[in-house]
């Protein structure tokens, strides 16, 4: 719960302002902090934003593990140049 900075209503989310004149949004701070570790926890940015109510805060726990949105491959970034064939016939 906050309260408009505009009107000094008590708002819950975005809400559609008549002081300000436009839709004013808030997001708490908390949410993106929830929804960063949810999304760091579980890889997934979507996940993330669901569970914690912020989107951007499911996003940024999501880049953190690998820099990547959605799941990535996890410890498979050795590059397979040493294939070991065992035709040994010189
Ligand atoms: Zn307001």
């Amino acid at each position: 719960m906050k309260t408009c900075k505009h009107c000094k209503k008590s708002v819950t989310g975005p809400h559609c302002c008549e002081a300000a004149g436009r839709t004013v949004i808030y997001e708490d701070e908390s949410n993106f902090v929830l929804s960063a570790a949810i999304g760091h926890a579980t890889n997934n940015a979507l996940i993330g934003a669901l569970a914690g109510g912020s989107i951007a805060g499911g996003i940024a726990g999501d880049l953190l593990n690998d820099g990547v949105i959605g799941s990535a491959d996890h410890g498979s970034g050795a590059p397979d140049d040493g294939d070991t064939d065992d035709g040994g016939g010189d």
